[in-house]
């Protein structure tokens, strides 16, 4: 049992300060009185109280697009990215992460994916994966994605599936629909997300295909989940468009130089809410993990950095200093995504949800980090660390 006093909560939306009970990895209650309500004897012990002194307290941060194996090897070997570590992630807020493979299928594959995946849940965070990679035919566990999807418990969806991109297996408009409805059929029969994630890329056919799928299938909207869609800025329009017709679009932390044709996340998040969009279909991911290559004219790589998790709040940072209120730019980042990926107890703090919570200091840097009851980072300092962390 934990007790947290004096938390001005934003579960997103701001309840003022509180005061919160957690206990089995939830929370059980939840109010601004200061004294306990009536618990049953054998719950009245409270083994540790931390107290925020009106700290803002926020859902965890939920990162939907993490290279939790190491992303990389677009320039030879030497360029495969080393997996990441836990305070990697809870260091900077986040608890939930939604792992996948990207350009390399080949060398590292789903079995090394989920067992990341696995590794990260044994040192507490919350962490799932996508089947499948950037290619087609996708890389599968069972050898198929619907099997893949309907008996590992841990796949979510498929992804991320390259398109307008010239690292992409360049998959026919067919190839795409056949991926989504296997994604959708097998989130009808678990429950799952059930998702077809999109890797987009530089390419001028932009989402053409999504469009098409829309107007040409029976399959919903909700299925087609297209990211880094702030990469160019015709992209972003296109994806604007699309999340008007029912599409959850995703936006890439990842840094923008000046002059770039691209829109920084914060930038994205602003043109998305002035355009009208639908509130509750953007979501933010950091891409971390991943190589961040710039190409050449001939597809050969001049430079490369390295997605880092810590873009989201640093994201979210800069959406507050740009005058968004904070209940408003948490959508993004904590109940949107748990929405899409069908994560229930997810993203919000009310009773009964998972205890997933991460208090801010007056800078916004992070303070502690709780996930599922369990205290990962207290004052600004890791108290639990990944096996191979020092
Ligand atoms: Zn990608």
């Amino acid at each position: 049992m934990l007790l947290i006093r004096n938390a001005e909560v934003y579960a997103p939306r701001a309840l003022g300060v509180q005061n919160l009970l957690l206990g089995g990895g939830k929370i059980l209650w939840l109010g601004a009185s200061r004294e306990l309500p009536e618990l049953p004897a054998a719950l009245r012990t409270v083994s540790s109280v931390i107290d925020l002194e009106g700290a803002r307290l926020i859902p965890g941060l939920i990162d939907a697009h993490v290279h939790v194996t190491g992303g990389g090897g677009e320039a030879g070997f030497h360029t495969r990215v080393p997996p990441v570590p836990l305070t990697r992630f809870t260091g900077c807020g986040v608890t939930s992460v939604v792992g996948l493979l990207g350009t390399d299928d080949v060398a590292r594959g789903s079995g090394e994916l989920l067992a990341s995946i696995y590794a990260l849940r044994e040192q507490g965070l919350n962490a799932w994966c996508y089947t499948g990679g950037y290619h087609v035919p996708p890389t599968t566990l069972t050898g198929g994605v619907r099997s893949d999807l309907v008996f590992i418990e841990a796949f979510l969806g498929i992804g991320e599936v390259a398109i307008s991109d010239h690292r992409s297996s360049q998959p026919t408009f067919d190839e795409l629909l056949r991926l989504a409805g296997e994604a959708h059929v097998a989130g009808l029969m678990t429950g799952k997300a059930g998702i077809l994630h999109l890797h987009l890329g530089d390419g001028p056919r932009g989402l053409e295909m999504v469009r098409r799928a829309l107007s040409e299938s029976e399959l919903p909207a909700r299925v087609f989940n297209p990211t880094h869609i702030n990469r160019r800025r015709a992209l972003f329009d296109e994806a604007v468009a699309l999340a008007k017709a029912g599409v959850t679009v995703d936006v890439t932390a990842f840094p923008v130089a000046e002059g770039e044709d691209a829109y920084s996340a914060s930038d994205a998040v602003l043109r998305y809410a002035a355009a009208g969009a639908p509130a509750e279909r953007i979501t933010v991911s950091s891409d971390a993990g991943g190589c961040l290559p710039c190409f050449d004219g001939d597809g050969r790589v001049c430079k490369m950095g390295v997605g880092t998790a810590g873009a989201l709040l640093a994201t979210l940072c800069e959406l507050l200093a740009r005058g968004m209120p904070l209940e408003q730019a948490l959508a993004p980042f904590t109940s949107n995504p748990a929405r899409l990926l069908r994560l229930a107890g997810k993203g919000e703090i009310a009773v009964g949800a998972h205890a997933d919570l991460v208090s801010l200091d007056a800078t916004g840097a992070v303070q502690s980090v709780i996930i599922r009851g369990e205290v990962h980072v207290r004052g600004g300092v890791a108290e639990r660390h990944g096996t191979f962390e020092t």
